[in-house]
């Protein structure tokens, strides 16, 4: 931790150089990739550390290769962009990376100082800094979609005029029709022809198929990974809920996305039996929170037993018609759309896993998840499963109460 905090030091000490900041934050990157290499962490299971190696070095690339990669958001429908070989960086996960190496408040803050409200969320603010202060490099291509995230548009219409750089929006419609897939089909083959004028190479479409194809046994794993989660325990902290965000969406399609799978199946198959507590996360876990660090990482007591956000998308992709799968697939997401849609997932989910407790850690500055709070609390209580709401903040550690966290969380699990 102190060697961390060191790091961040001479980084904050050296705002106003860019290009410094720059070599320092990709030599942070690649220690951090030998570290994991080389210290792999015995008490997790094979597949953590393939994918811990796995996103920081894709992180490191897109960064290391600004000519060759889009800045996408979570929601982004990268099986383009994976069959063009465009490199996509996914602005929650730098802004999660910036706040392991505790800049996150130097960014935000400088994002603040320039007018952007400070109730925006914090994975977009400390995006906004690093781009304010020049430590990112411009991308070719910006790409994101009007779900879910209300902050989306405003914040990559924003990126897009400060560095000049082209950006297309998916409008995704609320509901599905025969009309409304036609329509984000449209989107998308407009879409590719963009990146193809600016990367100046065509899209394969049979290549594209081959992603598709690798998509749709990826999620056949996930559909067998969901159905162990009930009766299995994998020792795991919470950042591997969150890295494989990077498998269930930004990557998926790829082949080392299916490996991590078939990594994970293995490994979940060879776990033992489920013991001690098991907590479904709604959206989003707090990695850096203490209290959470402490009674999840690696816990046996209390464990991780999933959370909706990677599973919000489990059907099949049309192979034949690519464009019109990925249109669907946007469209049915399960956190698009009512809030019933989400509830009902929530619900298949919890069914299946059967967890005794269900946390939802609301997210400073989310909209979209904060507004569904009470009605997952009903479900919840319908269901007959403990529930605890917290607010708080998984990427500026300053917005967390620690000392009011730490006991309620401790109450809920003490009462499970
Ligand atoms: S936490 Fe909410 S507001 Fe922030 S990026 Fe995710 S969906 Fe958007």
């Amino acid at each position: 931790m102190d060697v961390v905090r060191f790091y961040s030091n001479i980084i904050k000490r050296n705002m106003d150089k860019p290009e410094k900041i720059n070599k320092l934050i990709n030599f942070g990157l690649t220690t951090a990739y030998y570290y994991v290499s080389i210290f792999k962490d015995k008490r997790g299971p094979n597949s953590l550390h393939y994918l811990t190696k796995y996103c920081i070095k894709s992180i490191k690339d897109s960064l290391e290769n600004p000519q060759n990669s889009a800045w996408v958001n979570i929601f982004s429908p990268c099986e383009f962009l994976i069959a063009l070989d465009i490199k996509p960086l996914f602005i929650e996960a730098y802004s999660s990376f910036m706040s392991g190496f505790f800049i996150e408040d130097y960014l935000i803050d400088t994002a603040e100082s320039r007018g952007i409200a400070n109730t925006l969320c914090s994975y977009h603010k400390t995006f906004i800094g690093a781009n304010e202060l020049k430590i990112l490099k411009k991308p070719e291509f910006m790409l994101t979609t009007s779900s879910i995230c209300d902050a989306n548009v405003p914040t990559f219409r924003y990126l897009s005029k400060k560095q000049n750089v082209p950006l297309y929006i998916i409008d995704v419609p609320y509901k599905y029709s025969k009309e409304a897939v036609a329509y984000v089909k449209n989107q998308l083959i407009e879409m590719v022809e963009n990146l193809e004028e600016v990367f100046k190479r065509k899209l394969d479409l049979d290549k594209l198929r081959e992603v598709v194809k690798i998509e749709n046994k990826t999620r056949t794993l996930i559909n067998k990974y969901l159905n162990y989660l009930k009766e299995k325990t994998l020792l795991v902290p919470m950042t591997f809920e969150m890295y494989m965000l990077f498998a269930s969406h930004i990557f998926i399609g790829s082949k080392e996305m299916l490996k991590f799978y078939e990594m994970l199946l293995d490994d979940i198959k060879n776990a033992p039996p489920r013991s001690g507590k098991s907590i479904f996360f709604v959206h989003l876990l707090p990695i850096f929170e203490k209290n959470f660090q402490d009674y999840f990482n690696f816990s046996n007591k209390f464990h991780i037993a999933g959370s909706d956000l990677n599973f919000d998308y489990l059907d099949e992709i049309d192979e034949k018609d690519p464009f019109r799968g990925i249109a669907e697939k946007l469209i049915l997401n399960t956190f698009n759309g009512e809030m019933e849609r989400k509830v009902t997932r929530i619900r298949e989910l919890i069914e299946k896993i059967k967890p005794d407790g269900i946390i939802q850690f609301c997210h400073l500055g989310c909209k979209q998840s904060i507004g569904g709070t009470f009605i997952i609390k009903d479900l919840a209580t319908k269901m007959g499963i403990p529930f605890l709401y917290l607010d708080g903040d998984c990427v500026d550690k300053r917005n967390n109460q620690v000392g009011q966290n730490r006991t309620r969380l401790e109450a809920f699990l003490e009462m499970l």
